[in-house]
């Protein structure tokens, strides 16, 4: 079995439907409440669980109901939850997003996940030195981040960064992580003055750029290729993102060849879409293998 490992954000999303959003100092009635776990790490990590990875998941929650959600569903998702922090002193992640008039406005408490430290991360060292594949997104201090990628490189466990949520980063992080998955939006602010062209020329078979609809691109060292899409019927992609890498993880973990890797977390991604929910829609194996026949 693949070992994967996720430093990353654990958070519990907290969602109103309403018909209209309140305006400073109003109150009105919603219309549904949800209570869905989420958080890039927590997601990524649910993503390549369902695939058959071996995964843990290192991180922090608070010591509280949402925290004992978060761990439920994770277990349940078989994902190893030995190293996640029960912190006492701090709230468990939340995201609290407003559904209302066709969009989405979601404002991020990083609370625990801010206090994933490089101290944390001291004490599993030879957890990441085991591992296959190191995954990593930004909703943990860019401090343990560039951490954990410097382990990486002595210990030579490639790691891939998807750099989201959308922040500038050092160039210097960004020359030493293996894989680099920004979506379209991401790139921009990573890079603001270069094209994409640009940027896949300068990082092949590193750089691979989410687009959406358009799928995925990246250079594979002597071309720009272009792997469409899947045609589904969205419904909603939320999490689409989260799928696809995790679904990457999984691919190189395995062995499997960068072009191969990204088809494969292409199809999980594409498929994620086509239910509700950043979790919900993410494929098992078998459903994947279904689908390829
Ligand atoms: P993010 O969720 O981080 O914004 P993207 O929107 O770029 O990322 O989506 C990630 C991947 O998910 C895409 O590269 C593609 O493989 C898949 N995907 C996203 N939206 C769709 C869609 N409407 N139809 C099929 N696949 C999709």
């Amino acid at each position: 079995m693949s070992k994967i490992l996720l430093i990353g954000s654990i958070n519990m999303d907290l969602v109103v439907v309403a018909t209209r959003r309140a305006h400073p100092g109003e109150t009105i009635f919603g219309e549904q409440f949800h209570i869905i776990p989420g958080g890039k790490g927590a997601n990524q990590a649910v993503a390549a669980a369902r695939l058959g990875a071996d995964v843990h998941l290192v991180g922090a929650v608070g010591n509280d109901q949402l925290g004992k959600q978060a761990f439920t569903n994770l277990q349940a998702e078989g994902v190893n939850t030995n190293h996640i922090q029960v912190l006492s002193d701090v709230s468990t992640g939340t995201a609290h997003i407003t559904v209302a008039e066709g969009d989405n406005t979601i404002i991020v408490v990083p609370a625990a996940n801010e206090k994933v430290s490089p101290n944390q991360v001291d004490s599993v060292r030879s957890l990441i030195q085991d591992s296959d594949i190191v995954l990593l997104q930004l909703e943990i201090p860019i401090e343990t981040i560039e951490y954990i990628v410097d382990l990486c490189t002595e210990f030579h466990v490639p790691v891939i960064l998807n750099p989201a949520p959308a922040q500038k980063l050092p160039l210097a992080l960004l020359e030493k992580v293996t894989y680099l998955t920004p979506n379209e939006h991401e790139v921009k602010i990573l890079f603001p003055h270069e094209t994409i062209e640009q940027l896949l020329k300068r990082y092949p078979k590193k750089l691979l750029v989410t687009e959406g609809v358009e799928g995925v691109r990246y250079d594979d060292g002597e071309n720009l290729i272009h792997v469409p899409a899947v045609k589904v019927k969205a419904t909603d992609t939320t999490g689409a993102g989260d799928t696809f890498n995790g679904a990457l993880a999984v691919g190189l973990s395995r062995g499997m060849e960068l072009k191969e890797a990204i088809c494969f977390a292409n199809l999980a991604a594409g498929i994620s879409v086509t239910k509700l929910g950043a979790q919900g829609g993410m494929p098992t194996l078998e459903q994947l293998h279904q689908l390829q026949g």
